[in-house]
């Protein structure tokens, strides 16, 4: 199938004042068009870093990268200067993430706020921004949308919000939407509806999705593929399936153990990994996961697992699974 985001080897680092520290380590991934790909771990696996290094938001943030592509729609993002990205981001590729308050402007109304994203990108009268502003609304299923366009965002919930951030970012018909922990700021409830409206939006936008989660539930939701991290590296990678119902990485299977169950409350602590994970200055040698799993052995201590691809393309990286072959994907030259 057809790629819309094929990211290969990338290698993002934050200078500190003790050298240059990896937050993401050689990550490979791919979003077929018109998929979901969910990337989950906990925070610090480098899952935002992977996302705002495709946005090339990073280097805002102060980080840069020092390795691999990003190739979307054929073009490598990261050898576009940022005035190219200043097009591409908003017009092809949006972002939502876990806070809308922090998205919204709270001295503006939120039809003006959208109205104003769709004149940064088309050339549209006001009069017009604002009847396409009232029908985003309507299209993120907010009700009374004429009313509501008129309020400011104080005057709204977190999930109201988190609507009005979303019809913002698909205002001028992204191709991809990366979505970093869009429903972590939520209640249960509205999560739920969330998330069901970006399944509903995606298929209505014509987008692919990139969800970023902490929480296999939210992956089991709205996932057909799941990239797993941990500690700045991809450790597995599978569709919805192969994750849920064959893991084969000793973290992945950590993390579906820490799903609550019925007693349980929703938090996704991971309860059931012992230790935390290790700075990114301090990323253990061999598997990084090692000095956490029960099935550490010498082997593990000292040498990298590489990831391995089964011929249905569900991948892992670890020393105990003898499944498929080392990753061939073109690209991916040191492959760990
Ligand atoms: Fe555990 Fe070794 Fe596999 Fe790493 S390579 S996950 S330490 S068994
Ligand atoms: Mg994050």
């Amino acid at each position: 199938a057809e790629k819309i985001l094929e990211i290969r080897n990338l290698t993002t680092g934050f200078l500190t004042d003790g050298g240059m520290v990896k937050a993401t380590d050689r990550v490979s991934l791919d979003i077929e068009k018109g998929k979901t790909l969910c990337v989950v771990g906990e925070s610090g696996s480098g899952k935002s870093v992977t996302a705002l290094s495709v946005m090339r938001l990073i280097e805002y943030a102060g980080g840069m990268i020092t390795e691999g592509e990003a190739r979307f729609d054929k073009q490598d993002l990261v050898q576009k200067s940022q005035l190219d990205m200043l097009n591409i981001r908003g017009s092809r590729i949006a972002m939502i993430f876990q806070d809308p308050m922090s998205a919204l402007n709270p001295v503006f109304t939120v039809g003006e706020q959208i109205a104003e994203s769709l004149r940064t990108h088309k050339r549209l009268s006001k009069k017009e921004a604002w009847r396409q502003s009232v029908d985003m609304l309507r299209r993120v299923r907010i009700p009374d949308p004429e009313i509501r366009a008129r309020q400011y965002p104080h005057e709204m919930s977190g999930g109201m919000c988190q609507r009005v951030v979303i019809a913002m970012a698909l205002a001028c018909n992204p191709e991809l939407l990366i979505a970093d922990e869009p429903t972590s700021a939520l209640d249960v409830t509205v999560q739920a509806q969330i998330l069901e409206l970006l399944l509903q939006l995606k298929q209505e936008f014509r987008m692919s999705m990139l969800l970023i989660t902490h929480d296999m539930g939210v992956a089991a939701e709205v996932a057909d593929r799941i990239t797993v991290m941990y500690a700045g590296a991809v450790v597995e990678e599978g569709t919805a399936a192969d994750i849920f119902e064959r893991p084969r990485h000793p973290y992945t299977i950590g993390l579906l153990q820490s799903i609550p169950g019925l007693e349980g409350e929703r938090g996704g602590e991971l309860y059931t990994i012992r230790g935390a994970i290790p700075p990114l200055s301090n990323i253990p040698p061999g598997c990084r996961f090692h000095p956490r799993c029960l099935y550490a052995m010498d082997l593990c201590r000292t040498n990298e697992p590489p990831l391995r691809r089964s011929l249905s393309g569900h991948m892992a990286a670890c020393w105990l699974d003898d499944t498929g072959a080392e990753d061939p994907r073109p690209g991916n030259p040191n492959n760990r």
